[in-house]
C-alpha cells in the first residue's frame, strides 16, 4: 500500500490507510446505523469542532478534528467513496484555476 507518489509526503497514516483502518474498526456498526444516521453524527461533530474553535480550547481541537475526520470517513465508506481518489483532485493545485497557491478571484 506504499509507494504511491501523492501519499509519500504525508506524515503518519496516509488517507488510504486511514480509510481502511476506519473500515475495519467501524464498518459493521456504520452499516447498521446507515447513511442518514452517520451524516447526522458528522454534523454533530462539526458542531463540537465549531465550539472548540470558538472557545480556543487547543487540547480539544485535535480531538474534534479526529472525530470529524473519522465520521467523514465512515460516511465515505458507506457510500463507496475512496477518499484518496477524492483528495487527488487537488494534486495539481486548485481544481478551478490550476494554481498553487490558488489565484481564483475572491
Ligand atoms: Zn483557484
Amino acid at each position: 500500500m506504499s509507494g504511491q507518489g501523492h501519499t509519500d509526503r504525508l506524515a503518519g497514516m496516509n488517507l488510504e490507510d486511514f480509510q481502511s483502518t476506519m473500515r475495519e474498526i467501524y464498518l459493521a456498526r456504520d452499516e447498521q446505523r446507515g447513511v442518514d444516521g452517520t451524516f447526522r453524527w458528522l454534523t454533530e461533530e462539526l458542531g463540537e469542532l465549531a465550539r472548540a474553535i470558538r472557545t480556543s480550547e487547543r487540547t480539544n481541537l485535535e480531538l474534534e478534528f479526529s472525530d470529524v475526520l473519522a465520521w467523514l470517513t465512515s460516511l465515505a465508506n458507506l457510500l463507496g467513496v475512496d477518499l484518496a481518489d477524492a483528495a487527488s483532485r487537488y494534486n495539481d493545485g486548485c481544481p478551478k484555476c490550476g494554481g498553487t497557491p490558488c489565484v481564483c478571484p475572491r
